[in-house]
């Protein structure tokens, strides 16, 4: 809309790209001030599990708002956060025994890097450096952008980021990401942190479970910590509540945000375990987890997160996420045969694949244009460079599955003939 003033995230509004105003949602669907009904096949960015305005999450946001709006967290609690972390004591690996609470996935990150590294301080450790995996992302504060991938993303803020191992995404030649991994781990690495076998932001790049259970099996024999990454992965996106769980593997530190609360507003938990926690624990006020920001466990927020967990004890999500699963892989494999597509792949409710040339960068021309023809079929879909995924919310009929694989398909022809 022309008139406004607002400076959108990772838009060029240079480019002039139309910004649509969207009024309302529900389910898998987006409806623009204009009246358009638009199919949210990424879940407005990743966060989106059960459908947009669930009942349930909004009863329990409404309910909230009229007894408690924010209340400080430091020293002081209140009843939904208190539910929010039993439940996910309930839910989630037993050994992850403390929930630290803060706003986005970024912030969940920056809070598991901290406590890794007040871990070994607090121990009287020298133990520092953190590793990564290649093409990862974790956010884009500081911290996070340090750890994630580099590119055109962060090039001009490179002064602010500290530096990191890397270890190579585990694609074509997986040992040489696990030997990697040993050596800087056999050097005293302090923290390896990665996404559970799908690297979102990255380009939705997907690897085995087998892979993610050596590396776990290698930081645990050095003692390097492990900080297992869900803010995309987990809630269901993957087949599993946490991805971590289809290669037996439990971190030592857990980050959780977009799901959290079914997607409805922004909270986030890092969770730990009792060795981290114990490492904090002290008469010695130098020893304190020095972290928080405003609006910490936000009553309003966990209160959502409660209800999402009420979801997840009640229905059966994870049955509605085999379904969505199998309902993509029916449609979306049929891509796979595709001369203008190569390396289709799925896991669990996201499947991906890339379209034209193999110059698979962010920047890739095809990007923008791919994004203007889905908009005119009323879907958001946003790819990453070259590659088209889908990810929608568990409740999407067969209807507007048709709709999404019909979009990507006329997509494949156009890419072929230039038509
Ligand atoms: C989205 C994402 C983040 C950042 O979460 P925000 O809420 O956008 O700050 C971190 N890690 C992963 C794996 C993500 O996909």
């Amino acid at each position: 809309m022309t008139g406004s003033s607002i400076w959108h995230p990772f838009t060029q509004h240079g480019l002039e790209e139309p910004i649509p105003l969207v009024e309302r949602a529900e389910g898998a669907a987006l409806y623009t001030i204009d009246g358009r009904r638009i199919i949210d096949a990424i879940s407005s960015w990743w966060v989106t599990t059960h459908g947009h305005c669930h009942p349930r999450i909004m009863a329990a946001i409404r309910a909230q708002a009229e007894k408690l709006d924010q209340l400080i967290f430091a020293g002081w609690t209140h009843e939904p956060a208190e539910e929010v972390a039993a439940g996910l004591r309930a839910i989630m690996p037993p050994s992850l025994t403390r929930v630290f609470f803060s706003d986005s996935g970024s912030t969940a990150v920056e809070v598991a890097l901290k406590m890794a590294l007040g871990f070994f301080a607090n121990r009287g450790e020298e133990r520092r450096r953190i590793v990564v995996m290649e093409h990862s992302y974790h956010g884009d504060t500081i911290g996070a952008m340090s750890v994630g991938a580099r590119g055109v993303f962060n090039a001009a803020y490179a002064p602010l980021l500290f530096d990191v191992g890397r270890v190579s995404f585990p694609g074509l030649d997986p040992q040489a990401t696990l030997d990697a991994l040993e050596a800087e781990c056999a050097a005293g690495a302090a923290v390896f942190i990665v996404e559970p076998l799908v690297l979102g932001a990255g380009g939705m790049l997907m690897y085995p479970p087998a892979v993610l259970a050596e590396m776990r099996e290698i930081c645990a024999a050095h003692g390097t910590l492990f900080i297992a990454d869900e803010v995309m992965t987990g809630w269901g996106r993957t087949g599993t509540l946490l991805a971590c769980e289809q290669a037996g593997v439990v971190p030592d530190i857990l980050c959780l945000s977009k799901g959290l609360t079914g997607g409805a507003v922004p909270l986030a938990v890092t969770m730990a375990s009792e060795a981290i926690w114990r490492a904090h624990y002290s008469h010695d006020r130098t020893k304190t987890f020095f972290h928080s920001s405003s609006y910490t466990a936000n009553p309003i927020a966990c209160a959502a997160a409660a209800a999402n967990l009420a979801i997840w004890r009640e229905e059966p999500v994870l049955g509605r996420v085999a379904s969505l699963g199998a309902r993509l892989e029916g449609r979306l494999s049929r891509l796979a045969g595709h001369p203008a597509t190569s390396n289709y792949r799925r896991c669990g409710a996201i499947a991906a694949l890339e379209l034209g040339s193999a110059e698979g960068t962010y920047l890739n021309q095809i990007g923008p244009r791919l994004l203007a023809r889905f908009r005119e079929a009323n879907l958001l879909l946003r790819p990453l460079g070259n590659t088209v995924y889908v990810m929608p919310p568990y409740c999407i009929d067969d209807s507007d599955l048709d709709t999404i694989y019909a979009a990507i398909s006329d997509a494949a022809d156009w890419v072929t003939t230039g038509a």
